[in-house]
């Protein structure tokens, strides 16, 4: 039976996270998750970005993943 050891290695870099070129790429996937967001739980209807219901189609799975009501 192996065994996993979490101990840190002494003198071993600690790395660093450069906040300040990270925030665009997370202001960007922040924006992209909010409309993937809409068009999963509320393109629909008369908020409806694109006509037909093509989209509503191609996103019920994940609709009723995440609870939102549909039908
Ligand atoms: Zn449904």
């Amino acid at each position: 039976m192996s065994q996993v050891s979490a101990a840190p290695v002494a003198g071993a870099p600690v790395p660093t996270v450069p906040v300040a070129q990270l925030a665009p790429w997370a202001l960007f996937l922040g924006l992209l998750a909010t409309l993937v967001l809409f068009f999963v739980s509320t393109d629909q209807g008369a908020v409806s970005v694109f006509s037909g219901t093509a989209l509503h189609e191609f996103v019920h799975d994940g609709r009723h993943l995440l609870g939102f009501p549909c039908h």
